[in-house]
C-alpha cells in the first residue's frame, strides 16, 4: 500500500474538514465496505467509489443557518456535515444562491410565484432568473435603463404580478420607476430595495412574500 491516500487527507478535500466531519466520513466508508477500523490509507482506485458513497451517506453545508433548514428538507436519511461553504450542497459558497434558494423556498409556502423587479440591469436580471431556474418563481424584469416603457406594458406586468420590488440602488430613472408605481392595483404589495447585490434583493423580498414588516409598511 506505499501508494495508499490518506483517509483523513481525502476526506478533508471532500469537505470534511473537522474532526467530527472526518469522523462521520470515515463512518460512511466502513459502512460502504470501502475501509475498516484501523486502516489510516485507501486505495487510489477506491476513490471514486469512496466519492459516490460519500455523496449518497452526507449532505454537505456550509453551517449556515438557513443552509442547515434548506439543507435539512434534502437530507433523505443521509447524515448532516458542516463543513467549508464551497462544498456546501445548498449555497455553492454563494451569499446570491443562499438568498434566491431563501426567495423561492418563502415564494412556495406562501403561494407566490410571481414577481416584478422594476429596476436593475441586465446582467443582475441574468443571474437572478438563473438562481431561480427551476424554482418555480417566475420574473419580470425592467431594465432600468429602458426609456420606452408603454402604459400598456406597465400594466400588463402589474396585472399578472404577485409581488412588485423597486429596485431603487440601482439605475433607475422616475420616468420608468412612476410608469409601474402610478399604476400599481391597490392589491398588488410593493417593496422598495435601496440595498445593492441580488443577495439584499432576494432578502428584503423573502420578507416582504411572507408578509414580513416591510411588506405591510408600504401596502
Ligand atoms: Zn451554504
Amino acid at each position: 500500500m506505499t501508494d495508499a491516500v490518506p483517509i483523513d487527507d481525502f476526506l478533508a478535500r471532500e469537505g470534511f474538514a473537522t474532526a467530527w466531519a472526518r469522523h462521520q466520513g470515515r463512518a460512511i466508508l466502513e459502512q460502504s465496505g470501502l475501509t475498516r477500523a484501523g486502516k489510516s490509507g485507501i486505495a487510489p482506485e477506491k476513490l471514486q467509489r469512496a466519492r459516490e458513497a460519500l455523496d449518497r451517506g452526507a449532505l454537505r453545508t456550509c453551517g449556515d443557518a438557513e443552509c442547515a433548514r434548506l439543507g435539512a428538507r434534502r437530507l433523505d436519511g443521509r447524515l448532516a456535515v458542516e463543513g467549508p461553504a464551497e462544498h456546501c450542497e445548498v449555497c455553492h459558497g454563494s451569499n446570491n444562491r443562499r438568498a434566491a434558494l431563501v426567495l423561492a423556498d418563502a415564494c412556495r409556502s406562501h403561494g407566490v410565484s410571481r414577481l416584478l423587479i422594476v429596476g436593475g440591469t441586465p446582467a443582475n436580471h441574468a443571474e437572478l432568473r438563473d438562481l431561480l431556474t427551476a424554482t418555480g418563481v417566475e420574473l419580470r424584469c425592467v431594465d432600468g435603463a429602458a426609456q420606452n416603457i408603454t402604459k400598456k406594458e406597465a400594466l400588463s406586468d402589474l396585472g399578472w404580478a404577485q409581488l412588485m420590488v423597486v429596485w431603487a440602488s440601482t439605475p433607475l430613472p422616475h420616468k420608468v420607476s412612476v410608469s409601474f408605481t402610478a399604476e400599481r392595483p391597490a392589491d398588488l404589495p410593493m417593496i422598495t430595495v435601496a440595498r445593492r447585490g441580488i443577495a439584499a434583493l432576494c432578502q428584503e423580498a423573502a420578507l416582504a412574500v411572507a408578509g414580513g414588516p416591510a411588506s405591510r409598511r408600504r401596502r
